[in-house]
């Protein structure tokens, strides 16, 4: 039987993204960037889930999301 571990996964609510920046500069693995200075996007494959970007928003919009991996 397959043994599934769970992760976590940072999400942004894009919508309210100020495009501040202070999740980019946190990011310990250069997982989320500023999209066309609009909002943050998060690249899945490269996201750890430490958590650091959603403590950092001013706006509070980034969640960890458990995943199945
Ligand atoms: S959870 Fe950590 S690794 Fe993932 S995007 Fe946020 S700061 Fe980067
Ligand atoms: S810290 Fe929050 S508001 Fe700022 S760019 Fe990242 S997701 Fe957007």
């Amino acid at each position: 039987m397959e043994v599934k571990i769970k992760k976590r996964k940072a999400k942004v609510t894009q919508a309210d993204c100020v495009a501040c920046g202070s999740c980019v500069k946190v990011c310990p693995k250069g997982a989320i960037r500023v999209y066309k200075g609009l909002y943050a996007r998060v690249d899945e494959d490269l996201c750890i889930g430490c958590g650091r970007c959603a403590a950092e928003c001013p706006a509070a919009i980034i969640e960890m999301e458990e995943v199945a991996s």
